[in-house]
């Protein structure tokens, strides 16, 4: 049985003007971070038992995963990074076949540390890419440029690495859809397995709230934004790539497991700071604090953290239950997770689940949602219609 491993690496060099994942900039606390995400993994590793966050309906894929996302994981020292790796493996007990994942920015992928990843046990590389033309990237204030973004793929495939990812941004000022085709067909010339795509969104607090929270939809109207996700979707199952969820799509073996993972309901455990996982019943988080987190993991004992895991503790600095899940938000997570995904909802494995039948469940939602053409039900499964893929939010709030 599979297990699951989130692992968050909060540094960056410096705050890109769109987003608002929780990173800091304060890069003198990295060693002290990293030790403390070690004592952090080690301690989990101890308290839990050989079976915790496994499931043998939910692990449908059967391979362990473990993913340092971010932040830039790329930025600290590599020493921090493949020691944090090696005790995740040891304490987790990590099968040698795993997928492990570590994201990637072009501007601090140096060779000594792409060489470093892949002799730790990395197998897979999601680049931060975000586009290829270099205006864009100036518009989304990312501190490398097409070349860069080129040059760094060369690299991770020089440094042994089949399995590469990358992400795209779609829907920024001044791009357009035949320049998303090109950069695509870049990646694909340069051996890119897997593309994620992202709409850009306008979050609230960051700078770009601010220079575009007026003139956003007339920069880039909704219809022009909805026409750039069907095109890039159409043109990346046009070359090769299959759209296996929303945002993504891969070459045929190279879907992400992790990620799969997620959208399957399977449990994972969290490592560091803004890192959340999910548990038993129990959806549990880090506070976006690195002090915080430093502190705590220097000083909680194996009692607190067992008692923490299975949902009897609480008033500690960095963790917290955000979420203690019953039967019925189980269920209803389902439609939330898997709508997202090209498969859609698997009837079998929410029976199997749940020992209940979905439309006994979710009756109303399923008929109105099939009524308006935005689902369909094909033989044992549930998904969104291409036109349902436009209201995807909508679909899936109609069953929470
Ligand atoms: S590098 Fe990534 S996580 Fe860091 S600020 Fe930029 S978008 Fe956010």
């Amino acid at each position: 049985m599979a297990r699951h491993i989130y692992v968050h690496n909060p540094f960056c060099a410096r705050k890109c003007p769109y987003c608002d994942f929780y990173s800091v900039t304060e890069t003198s606390l990295c060693e002290a971070y990293y030790q403390a995400a070690v004592r952090e993994a080690e301690l989990t590793g101890s308290v839990i038992s050989d079976s915790a966050g496994t499931n043998p309906i939910t692990d449908i894929g059967g391979r362990d995963t473990v993913y340092f996302g971010g932040g830039t994981p790329s930025l600290p020292d590599g020493r921090f990074i493949c020691e944090l790796l090696n005790a995740v493996r040891k304490a987790f007990n990590i099968a040698s076949d795993a997928e492990i994942t570590i994201e990637v920015n072009p501007s601090s992928a140096s060779t000594e540390k792409l060489y470093g990843y892949r002799k730790a046990g990395f197998n897979r590389i999601s680049l931060g890419v975000q586009s290829l033309d270099d205006e864009v990237l100036k518009t989304l204030g990312r501190l490398h440029d097409s070349k860069g973004a080129a040059d760094a793929i060369e690299k991770i495939r020089k440094a042994g690495f089949e399995n590469i990812s990358a992400d795209l941004i779609t829907g920024v000022p001044g791009e357009t859809l035949d320049g998303i085709k090109k950069d695509i067909q870049t990646f694909k010339d340069l051996g890119v397995k897997h593309i994620s795509t992202y709409s850009l969104s306008i979050e609230e607090g960051t700078p770009f709230f601010d220079r575009y929270k007026k003139t956003i939809e007339d920069l880039v109207p909704p219809d022009t934004e909805r026409e750039m996700y069907h095109g890039t979707r159409d043109f990346l199952n046009e070359i090769g790539y299959e759209t296996y969820e929303i945002s993504n799509s891969a070459l045929p073996g190279f879907k992400s497991i992790h990620n799969s993972s997620y959208w399957n309901s399977c449990e994972y455990f969290a490592v560091g700071a803004g890192a959340h996982g999910f548990l038993g019943d129990i959806r549990y988080a880090h506070r976006d604090d690195v002090r915080a987190y430093i502190e705590e993991m220097n000083t909680i004992t194996a009692d607190d953290l067992r008692a923490f895991l299975n949902g009897n503790k609480s008033g500690l600095k960095s963790l917290y239950a955000e979420e203690m899940l019953t039967k019925e938000d189980r269920m209803r997570e389902i439609p939330f997770l898997r709508l997202r995904t090209t498969e859609g909802i698997l009837l079998d494995e929410f029976k199997k689940m749940f020992g209940i039948e979905f439309e006994d469940v979710f009756a109303d939602a399923v008929k109105r949602n099939i009524d308006k053409g935005l689902l369909e039900r094909n033989e044992r499964t549930l998904r969104l219609t291409r036109s349902g893929l436009d209201f995807a939010n909508a679909v899936i709030e109609d069953f929470l």
